[in-house]
């Protein structure tokens, strides 16, 4: 009985060495706007660890995912932050065919309920898929093993500069975790929609952050050098800034009707409730942000009223279609 037990007990450690030899991971997230000072922005690479086991949704079986992306940005989660990471990610090549379906899902029933909308609203959308040094994985632990569940928020900034050149930024290898910006999409000032980060990636959109919900503070601690923040659970959107607000003025002319109607279809298709939309300026916590200036809450708000929630974005590590259908109002 004992030699039994003992058995079990070495089997069970070795079973957990493996696993740990096995894990690798990714790390912490930063944040802001490419052109304005660095803050510190831990981050890490994409060791990417995409727990494809039973609880999720196979996106190869997924008709609507075409291609073999899957196999080059993967789809999911990491399971836990490296407690010591390097400080430098590694350079990979930026997969130069994504699909649209990578960034949103289109599923038969948010189609059908978006066409009964009386604004058929319909954006240009474009993939623009930023390098993997500059995103890294959701974590489902914290750096301290704790169990994150954090429901999705969105946060909106500015870009201050133009969208190109903050695409290109996004796009440039930058290893070094003070260098590491990123957001989930950005909106030009003609209503353009870019897709940068894939939803269930984390981008480096507000390093030291903290979100203020219902039930108190929320922020996820994912790598030892850097303060907590709201990117492992946050979907990043920017607005491309006009020409007037390239500086560091406290206000500018504003953002066009298109951006507040890509804006609102894009959030609307992330199924977030009102009250987890925020702001750059909400969340951080370095004090140096003010973005997005002269944004107009009431008019956003109003047009995101006109847009069905749907489940076409998916911020975490399950897919959606036919498992999430669209919710209702
Ligand atoms: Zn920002």
């Amino acid at each position: 009985m004992k030699l039994n037990l003992l058995k079990t007990v070495v089997l069970v450690v070795a079973g957990l060495i493996t696993l740990i030899a096995i894990v690798q991971f990714g790390t912490q997230a930063s944040a802001q706007l490419p052109r304005n000072t660095p803050a510190p922005a831990p981050s890490a690479i994409p060791s990417v660890i995409s727990p494809a086991d039973s609880t999720q949704v196979n996106p190869l079986n997924s008709p609507l995912n075409s291609g073999n992306l899957n196999a080059e940005v993967p789809f999911g989660c990491a399971i836990q932050p490296n407690p010591n990471p390097t400080g430098r990610t590694e350079i990979r090549p930026r997969p130069s065919q994504v699909p649209l379906s990578r960034f949103r899902q289109i599923s038969p029933k948010a189609d059908l309920q978006s066409a009964l909308q009386t604004s058929a609203y319909t954006p240009r959308e474009v993939v623009e898929l930023a390098d993997p040094t500059n995103f890294g994985e959701r974590f489902m632990k914290d750096l301290n093993g704790q169990v994150v569940e954090h429901q999705p928020i969105i946060v909106i900034h500015e870009t201050v500069g133009s969208a190109r050149s903050a695409i290109n930024y996004f796009q440039t290898p930058h290893p070094l975790d003070a260098d590491q910006v990123s957001y989930h999409s950005l909106v030009g000032l003609d209503g353009t929609i870019y897709y940068l980060v894939p939803p269930d990636k984390r981008a480096f959109g507000a390093g030291n952050s903290v979100f203020l919900g219902t039930a108190g503070t929320e922020a996820v601690k994912t790598h030892p050098n850097f303060p907590p923040s709201v990117n492992n659970f946050a979907y990043h959107i920017s607005l491309e800034t006009p020409a007037d607000g390239d500086n560091n003025n406290t206000s500018h002319s504003g953002y066009t009707n298109a951006q507040y109607q890509s804006l609102a279809w894009l959030a609307a298709k992330t199924a977030v409730p009102n009250d987890r939309i925020t702001f750059h300026k909400t969340v951080d916590r370095s004090g140096s942000r003010m973005d997005p200036r002269s944004f107009n809450s009431d008019t956003f708000f109003r047009v995101l009223e006109t847009f069905p929630k749907t489940r076409e974005i998916v911020i975490g590590c399950s897919l959606p279609l036919e498992n999430n259908p669209p919710v209702s109002r």
